[in-house]
């Protein structure tokens, strides 16, 4: 059994399963409300694998028993989706799809730096940007992506858009079966994708065209640095690359009855400061403009020490909205844009997974 100090907690909660002896999984439709109860207690791994389990709504050949099939469609963020919009299934294969390629991109930083594992695990965003290109960002800080980093994980990412990448991946000495697994359906996934089989596969899903084409682009990084010590305030890869979003929202206004949704995509679920931008960017901004942003979903637990991006600061409502949700937890924003307070406590660490059976086979 490892335990993790408390830097890993942001990545790691997604990918655990809860431990053994804990109340088994509710059945029923989860709703923010539920989610938050079953967090209390059956831990955030729990609540990271249902909403992992809602990522994908099974369509006509895509070949999934649907166990789930009788129960009502499930929106997998919630929290997002307060308007009667549509589901947001039709698009989770895109999202899953950049899921794969930032955790493809971390498993590349951990084999370059194994002490990194135990020590911590970089945190990456992944997003199709408004110019066609993927743009990946890394947090600021001390999990800061290098240069040298970017240039294996481009390297690596390069193999699946020309079609030399090994089936084989990084995971073999002292990865768990579960990390194994998971990757090589990673890379199966991409693989697929490459060929055009995957997209076949999801035709609800046209997104996907539209990542193939990216990963044959050059890729648009950000937050590119060198490590700082710990401590300093980080912001968090995802509202950098929001930014990048928001910005072309406003170049390019949409007809706000038929809003664009913009897939942001991670090695794990959102933070909770990262949950309160993206539901204050949709309500204030991407309402009016005819965007909305949909991210993997949020596990819940408060980090301090959140930076917020400079784009962000000039937008009084977004500002105000975060602002007052800190209040509401006993954190604050203070005056040099940091939101502070006390760091989430909670069943957070677990075991490592034994059995694949959380993962999606598709
Ligand atoms: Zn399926
Ligand atoms: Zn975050």
């Amino acid at each position: 059994m490892r335990t993790r100090p408390h830097e890993s907690w942001e990545r790691d909660t997604g990918a655990r399963p809860p431990k053994q002896g804990r109340p088994p999984v509710p059945a029923a439709t989860p709703d923010a409300v539920s989610l938050l109860a079953l967090q209390r207690t059956a831990g955030n791994a729990a609540v990271a694998r249902i909403l992992d389990q809602e990522r994908h709504a099974h369509g006509p050949g895509c070949g999934h028993a649907t166990t789930e099939s009788a129960a009502p469609p499930v929106q997998r963020a919630p929290t997002f989706t307060r308007t009667g919009a549509p589901a947001e299934s039709d698009r989770d294969a895109a999202l899953r799809m950049l899921d794969r390629v930032a955790r493809t991109a971390e498993r590349v930083i951990l084999a370059g730096n194994p002490k990194a594992r135990n020590k911590f695990t970089p945190h990456l965003a992944v997003n199709l940007l408004p110019d066609g290109s993927l743009g990946i960002s890394g947090n600021t800080g001390k999990r800061v992506v290098t240069e040298q980093q970017r240039q294996t994980i481009e390297q690596e990412i390069r193999g699946f858009a020309d079609g030399s990448a090994p089936r084989a991946g990084h995971n073999a000495w002292g990865s768990s079966a579960d990390q194994r697994q998971r990757e090589r359906q990673d890379r199966s996934k991409l693989r697929a994708l490459d060929a055009g089989s995957y997209a076949e596969h999801h035709p609800e899903s046209p997104e996907l065209a539209d990542i193939y084409e990216a990963l044959h682009k050059p890729i648009r990084w950000f937050s590119i640095g060198t490590p700082v010590k710990k401590g300093v305030p980080a912001q968090h890869g995802e509202m950098t690359l929001l930014g990048e979003q928001v910005a072309a929202w406003k170049r390019a206004p949409r007809d706000p009855d038929d809003p664009k949704t913009v897939h942001m995509g991670g090695v794990k679920l959102a933070c909770v400061a990262c949950q309160w931008a993206f539901d204050a960017v949709n309500e204030t901004i991407g309402r009016d403009l005819g965007y909305r942003v949909v991210a993997a979903g949020a596990h819940g637990q408060f980090f301090p020490n959140w930076l917020m991006p400079q784009w962000m600061r000039g937008e009084q409502a977004v500002v105000d909205v975060i602002r007052s949700r800190a209040a509401a937890i006993d954190a604050e924003l203070t005056n040099d844009w940091v939101v502070n307070g006390e760091l989430a406590t909670g069943d957070f660490v677990h075991d490592p997974p034994d059995s694949g059976s959380e993962y999606e086979s598709d």
